[in-house]
């Protein structure tokens, strides 16, 4: 067994950013399920945004989140967000993130829902930049003690516990993870006065996404096993471009690479795959307008021909134009057989973000003593039912930060007495010789969210995903009972865990509101006072 003051899962820009602040004053132990920088947060092309221009407010940043919300934003999370941002910024470059500057100022641009310019970026590879100087950071202090290849299976609370485990659920405590530990392949405890979930996203539920492969949604399933709340999961967002190849299964588990909402911005042109332009039919904005009406356009048109993608045409743009501003994006499209100043690029939406989570307060606290969630994972309600772009690295430093405050606060005087933590027990259970149950029930469970609960969802299509993923879901818990952990299990385990509860929110949710559009509701509920959907799970 390991010992630690804080535990932190997860290296992304969350649990780094907390790890360096909580060092100030604890020893630190931070698991990552694979190398250090792989992350969410490693992909983030754009930037965070926050009020660094004196013509810019805290108002109007406020206000631009706050209707992104759709009348669901938490609006005390939003301000402190919002006020605190340019502190954390700050506090970044200090840390050594080396920003885009303009005449030796940062160099702020404005993104989609944004009123003024405000996003500071580095390049467009943003998050890649906050990883290094992030990831370079830890590993010069020495009471932080990072443990790549590990991936956390589970929360230690009373659930695991023989004795403790009928005690009631709000009065739960946190004393550290299960690990299963890649270097050595065997299950270590990792018991700490204080865990941080800050484990990022899902995109990895649906057949389509932007995320990484870490992005299975683990901490959201461990907090459901361990009874805390959840709240809002029906808000995935949803990316209107990514890049369909030709050739590559997405069922299996892969990443779509992102087509940046700048090539629409360029001039690009949604197309059929018959060549008809479409977007006058669903909005005046055209290709310009907002990410979800995009989303939900491509998203018909591709239900209506029964194509797996629609094209996004930049052809009549000159050649040298397309090159300069999108080397990347070319060269991608390029290797994988397209030319895009030649021929149309195939796109198709993709998951893209969870704006729900674990539910936390301001200072990032679960509802089980001891826990804390910060990043992707958790909702602090700055989001509401539709993330203002570039929201979300900025939340996560903000609310890192907040966390480390009430961390530091309760170390003063923690009561050491704690119960007996039993061993992992994996007595009676098999190495698994069939891989072939995982792989086809992962490939069943993200078509079944991509066909049924993605952009456009009805009562109908939500039924029968829930049938579909409760039936995978006893399988599953069956294969895990009688078998050995390893990485992959554990991960589709948490996938379909996911699933489920993005079905069960998008049922309870009897509007179409941000992110979520039914057809069956496809109004804003407008006579009742707007409200989180909350899950707990109650069967412990
Ligand atoms: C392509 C793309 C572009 C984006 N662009 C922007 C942008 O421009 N601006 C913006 O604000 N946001 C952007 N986002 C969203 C943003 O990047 C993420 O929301 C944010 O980085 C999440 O940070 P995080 O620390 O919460 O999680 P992550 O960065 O995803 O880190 C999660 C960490 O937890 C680890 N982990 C997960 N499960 C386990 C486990 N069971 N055990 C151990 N470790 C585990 C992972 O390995 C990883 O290290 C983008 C996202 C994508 C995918």
């Amino acid at each position: 067994m390991l010992k630690t003051d804080v535990l932190i899962i997860g290296s992304g820009i969350a649990g780094l950013f907390a790890a360096i602040k909580i060092s100030e004053f604890a020893n630190v132990i931070l698991v990552t399920k694979k190398d250090k920088a792989e992350s969410n947060t490693n992909y983030a092309q754009g930037g965070i945004a926050s009020v660094i221009d004196k013509s810019d407010s805290f108002e109007k940043h406020i206000n631009d989140t706050l209707i992104a919300g759709a009348g669901l934003c938490n609006s005390k999370a939003v301000e402190l967000m919002v006020k605190e941002g340019p502190d954390r910024i700050k506090e970044l470059m200090a840390l050594g993130t080396q920003f885009t500057q303009k005449s030796g100022k940062l160099d702020l641009v404005r993104e989609g829902g944004h009123s003024m310019p405000r996003i500071v970026h580095a390049k467009d590879l943003t998050g890649k930049e906050i990883e290094r100087a992030l990831i370079s950071m830890t590993n010069n202090i020495k009471n932080i003690h990072v443990i790549e290849n590990t991936l956390a299976i589970d929360l230690i609370t009373e659930h695991n516990i023989p004795d403790l485990r009928n005690s009631p659920l709000d009065k739960r405590n946190c004393w550290g993870t299960y690990v299963l530990d890649g270097n050595q392949g065997k299950v270590v405890t990792i018991n700490s006065k204080v865990t941080i979930l800050a484990t990022g996203g899902l995109g990895q539920v649906y057949q389509h996404t932007t995320n990484p492969l870490i992005a299975t949604g683990d901490g959201f399933a461990m907090v459901y096993r361990a009874g805390a709340r959840i709240g809002n999961m029906e808000f995935v967002q949803f990316h209107p471009t990514s890049y369909y190849e030709p050739n590559k299964n997405t069922t299996a588990g892969k990443t779509s690479f992102l087509i940046s909402e700048a090539v629409r911005g360029f001039g690009g042109i949604l197309r059929t795959k018959k060549g008809e332009a479409f977007m006058a039919k669903y909005d005046s904005r055209e290709e310009l307008a907002p990410r979800d009406i995009v989303a939900r356009a491509i998203d018909s048109e591709i239900k209506k021909s029964g194509e797996e993608f629609v094209y996004l045409d930049i052809t009549h743009k000159s050649k040298d134009e397309i090159i300069q501003h999108f080397p990347n994006i070319y060269q991608t499209c390029f290797n994988s057989g397209i030319d895009i100043t030649q021929n149309f690029i195939p796109v198709v939406p993709a998951a893209h973000y969870a704006c729900g989570g674990v539910k936390v307060n301001e200072f990032s606290q679960t509802t089980i003593n001891g826990l804390f969630a910060c990043g992707e994972v958790s909702m602090t309600g700055v989001h509401g039912a539709n993330r203002l772009a570039s929201n979300s690295l900025l939340e996560a430093i903000v609310y890192a930060n907040r966390a480390s405050i009430k961390i530091k606060e309760m170390l003063k005087d923690y009561d050491t007495s704690i119960p007996e933590i039993p061993h992992w027990d994996d007595s009676g259970t098999l190495s698994s010789d069939e891989l072939v149950l995982i792989t086809h029930s992962l490939k069943e469970a993200k078509q079944t969210m991509w066909d049924y609960v993605g952009i456009v969802r009805s009562n109908n299509r939500l039924e029968r995903a829930q049938r579909r993923i409760t039936n995978l879901s006893d399988e599953i818990e069956h294969l895990y009972k009688k078998t050995k952990v390893f990485n992959d299990i554990i991960e589709l385990r948490n996938i379909i865990s996911c699933a489920g509860m993005i079905i069960q929110s998008a049922l309870l949710r009897k509007e179409s509101r941000g992110l979520h559009y039914t057809i069956d509701y496809p109004n804003l509920d407008d006579k009742s006072k707007p409200k989180d959907t909350i899950i707990q799970n109650r069967e412990l």
